[in-house]
This record gives structure tokens, sequence and C-alpha cells, in this order.
């Protein structure tokens, strides 16, 4: 009987309410190649018809591990009966051969003589949930090594980015407990991808054509294929994205293709982080430790005040996009600008060319200021003349309300507001002709947006705004890596994830 040091690095979650749909995922996923399987017979209606479908499947494919659960209700399983009938299910489903069980702490405490039953026949996993959130750790797993086990499952809830590290850091400060950890929902994210390079016996992943059974679990393909969950090392370097929200991003995407074209042990992360618990990143990321990371909505101009180092440019933008660490000290930088000004320079003379910026958000103000240093001569408009005029003064452009843009000619008009961005992909700021001979959209999803489309009818040269998307990704990985950046892979990466072929970043409910 394997260990569960020996089991495969990701379990496959699979709870139906049908014998059926059960053996069908199961199937599923040892045909694409999993071999580690969690069935929650609580899940089922009947759960007691689970131990024909281990049966089946085994029959079919004995080299698969199954790893079988049937939690209670009152520890937020669906099973209705007594701890009594709890193990007699389970009892029934080692005889049908699964290799190991999962118990709640909580009915392990209620019955601790009965596990007896299961000792050489099957390993027994002690299993703690919390679906709250992340409570004192060492409490719990104290609480747990009393009963005896083969191996221990802490899974809470991550109410903030710091509890990804307090879960594993609990893995790596038992090296010698078989212990499974990591937080459930989308804050949790990262302790799934990073839990058995913490020491964690292994991860839970949904299966690739369902729901998975938890908040926050994604599919085994995207653990193994994009986070490379199992090839990371111990000391693999931690990347991300701080958003809210941050589900769509495309950047761990395109930025993890580019560490597999460079083979870095190194992986990029989605980080949920709320407006509220920037400190809490910040404390999270200097410890777990964090590298680098990419900023976006909302946090763009709140990070600089979390740093140590930042470059002229952003610091006069007011806004970082890109931060790192080097010999101690967080730096940050603007890869926005470059990603403006390198794309638009291919079209014309920046120092010669006059260019209407059309928003003042955070993306209008580096745009403003980078085209303002390049030499451009500069006017913004928006749909609010008090804003617009407020950049306007900051960067030394001329302020124009929308009418008196639309009646000039520009040679380039850079828009930065989010009309036109799915799903809202029928919006436009000049509803008639675009006031320019160059237009380059920052909104990329659609690719063809209808300011490009319209632009081009009008004879107008285009930039996209995937353009500007990979040239500030491009920039960040040299940033980080001090190597240069498989544009190739990313930008295949990038366009793979906008067409939608990507899954959806994480199961969130
Ligand atoms: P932001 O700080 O939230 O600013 C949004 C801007 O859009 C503001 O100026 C806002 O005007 C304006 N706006 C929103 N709805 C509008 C409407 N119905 N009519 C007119 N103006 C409207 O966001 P941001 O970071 O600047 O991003 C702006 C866009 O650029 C987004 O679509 C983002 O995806 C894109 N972007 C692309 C890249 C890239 O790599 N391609 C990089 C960064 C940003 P008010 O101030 O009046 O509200």
């Amino acid at each position: 009987m394997p260990s569960p040091e020996s089991f495969p690095r990701i379990a496959v979650a699979l709870g139906f309410s049908t014998p059926e749909k059960l053996l069908e995922h199961a199937r599923r996923e040892v045909v694409s190649g999993e071999t580690f399987l969690e069935f929650r017979l609580d899940c089922l209606d009947e759960p007691e018809q689970g131990v024909g479908v281990i049966r089946g499947l085994l029959a079919a494919y004995p080299d698969a591990t199954i790893l079988a659960t049937c939690r209670r209700h009152q520890n937020h399983g669906r099973f209705n009966g007594s701890v009594e009938e709890q193990i007699r299910i389970l009892d029934a489903a080692v005889a049908a051969g699964s290799r190991a069980i999962d118990i709640e702490i909580e009915t392990a405490e209620a019955a601790t003589t009965k596990l007896e039953l299961f000792r050489g026949r099957a390993r027994l996993l002690l299993s703690y949930h919390n679906y709250e959130g992340t409570p004192a750790l060492e409490t719990v797993l104290r609480r747990m090594l009393r009963v005896p086990a083969d191996a221990y499952k802490v899974v809470t809830t991550a109410r903030k980015p710091s509890d990804n590290l307090r879960v594993l850091a609990l893995a790596r400060a038992h090296p010698r407990v078989p212990l499974m950890a990591l937080a459930m929902g989308e804050i949790g994210f990262p302790s799934r991808v990073l839990s058995p390079v913490f020491g964690g016996l292994y991860t839970y992943a949904a299966p690739s054509a369902a729901e998975g059974t938890a908040a926050g679990q994604v599919s085994a393909r995207q653990l193994r294929h994009l986070y490379r969950t199992e090839k990371l090392s111990r000391d693999a370097r931690v990347y991300g994205v701080i958003a809210d929200p941050v589900r769509h991003s495309i950047s761990p995407a395109v930025h993890n293709r580019a560490f597999q074209a460079r083979r870095m042990d190194a992986v990029y992360l989605p980080f949920l982080v709320q407006p509220a618990q920037l400190k809490d990143f910040m404390t999270m990321a200097e410890s777990l430790p964090v590298a680098g990371f990419s900023v976006t909505i909302p946090h763009k101009q709140k990070i600089v005040r979390y740093l140590d180092i930042v470059e002229p440019l952003a610091r006069r933008i007011g806004a970082v996009n890109t931060v790192w660490r080097r010999a101690g000290k967080w730096r940050g930088a603007n890869t926005d600008a470059p990603g403006i000004t390198v794309p638009l320079s291919k079209h014309l003379r920046l120092a010669r060319a006059s260019i209407l910026v059309v928003g003042n958000g955070g993306a209008a103000r580096s745009a403003a200021f980078a085209l303002a240093d390049a030499g451009a001569t500069l006017a913004i408009t928006g749909r609010n003349p008090d804003r617009v005029r407020a950049l306007a003064k900051a960067c030394g452009a001329e302020p124009v309300l929308r009418d008196q843009a639309a009646v000039r000619t520009f040679d380039a008009l850079v828009h930065a507001t989010s009309l036109g961005m799915c799903p809202n992909v029928n919006e436009i700021f000049f509803p008639e002709r675009i006031p320019a001979s160059v237009v380059f959209d920052m909104v990329y999803n659609p690719l063809d947006t209808l300011l490009i489309r319209r632009a081009r009818e009008q004879g107008a040269e285009v930039v996209q705004g995937i353009e500007m998307f990979l040239e500030q990704a491009t920039r960040q990985f040299e940033i980080w890596t001090g190597d240069s950046a498989p544009r190739a892979a990313m930008q295949k990466a990038a366009l793979e994830a906008l067409a939608g072929s990507g899954e959806p970043i994480m199961n969130s409910k």
C-alpha cells in the first residue's frame, strides 16, 4: 500500500449526485492522465452507491488511487447519517479498493477506536475544514496530532492574502508530519498552487469538465501545465499580479508561459487583494517571499507608499505597475509608459506629433506623462472637464472638450478609457468621425474594438491595446529576470487567453 508521501501531487476532487455522473467524470479524468481521485461519496444522493463506482472504475483502471470521503453535514459535507453509518460506508469503500480514506477530525475524535478498522487496509487521512477563516493553525494541528493517522489535512478559508502564508508555513514548519495544507477561496488560490512546493503532500484540483467541490479550485490541467505545480522546486521564485478583481487577468497565462519558455523555476499567481488589504499583502510578500509582481486596478497609486525606491517617471505619473525586490528593497516602475510610447513611435515621430489622449484615469496619466516626456504636443479630453483640466495642468497639455476635439485632426489619438471593453463593445467616445490619423486603443478585449474598426474604415493606422499589453509585460519579465523576454510565446499565450481557449481562472463558489 503506497504511503501518502508517494501519492501523486494533484488530487482531482469529484462530487456528483448520481453514480453515473461520478463514474463518467472519474473515467474522463483517468483517461486524460489523472491518477489520484478524491470521491466525495457524501455528494451522492445515496452515498452507498459510490462503492459500486469505486469497484467499476478500479476494474477498468487498477492503477488509479482513490481517496474516499463521506463528510457529515455537521462538518460542511452532505452526509446526514450517523458516525457509525459513515464508518460503514468508508469501510465498504476500502473493501472496494479505495487506497485512502479521509475522515474529519470531529468524527475521528468521536470514534477513535473504530479507526482501527482501517489499519493496514487503507491510508487514513484526518481532515480539518474551516469555512469561516484561518484560525491559529498550530493549535489546530496539535488537536489533530492527538489522533494517530497516516496523514493530516488542514483546509481553511482565506480572508486576507497573509492567510496563504500561514497555511503554507504550517507545512514547512512540520516537515516530519505528512500534511496537506491549503486555504480555500479566491484569496487562497496561491496556497493551492504552492502547497506541494512548501512541503504539502498534494493539492486539490477541480474536474476538467465540471465545477470543483470547493472555492478557488482550478483543473488539474491548469495546475500542471499553466502553474507547473509539480515541477516547481522548493526554491521556486514567486511572482504574480495584485488586483481586485483578478480572475479575468490574462497576465498569469502570459507570464507563466514566459517562465516555461525560458525554463525558469518560477511561477506567476493571481493574488486577489482587496483595497483595504494592500498592507497585508505586502507583509505576506515580504515573508513568502514574493520576488516581484504586477500591479493593476485598484492598487497602482496606493502601492507607491509601500516601496523603497520608485523610478522617476513612475513617481511623476504617481502610479506603479511593476514591483520587484532587489537587495532587500522594494522597487517600483511604470512599464505602461513604454507600453504606450514604443508601439506608437513605430507609426510617427513622437517629438513632432500632436496627440490627443482620451481619458483621465491611471492609464491616461501614464500616457500623458510618457508622451509629454517624449516631446509630443498634447491635448487631453474626457467626460469630466474638471478632471481633464487637472491632468492637463499636471503634464503641460491642453484640455479640450469632446466637441472641440471632434472637429480637429490630431496626428494620433490614444484612447485610455474603458469604453468599448467587453461586454460593452458598442461604446465609443467619438461616435462620428475619429479625429486622428493614427488611432491607439488601450482596450484589448476585444482585440478589434469598435474604435479600432471605425478607425480602419476611416483609413487611419491603428495600434491595438494588445501591443501595449505585450510591451509592458515583456518589460516586466526583463526587469524581474534580467533575461530577454520570449515575446512570441507571450503573444501566443495572450491571444489564446483572449480567445477564451483558456479556462476561467478559478472556481469561485
Ligand atoms: P481607470 O483609472 O479606472 O480610468 C478609467 C477612465 O475611463 C477614466 O478616465 C474614466 O473617466 C473613463 N471612463 C469610464 N467610463 C467612461 C464613459 N462611459 N465615458 C467616458 N469616459 C469613461 O482605468 P485605467 O487604468 O486608466 O484603464 C483605462 C483603460 O485602459 C481600461 O480599459 C484598461 O483595461 C486599459 N488599459 C490597458 C492596458 C494595456 O496594457 N493595453 C494597460 C492599462 C490600462 P472618469 O474619470 O470621468 O470616471
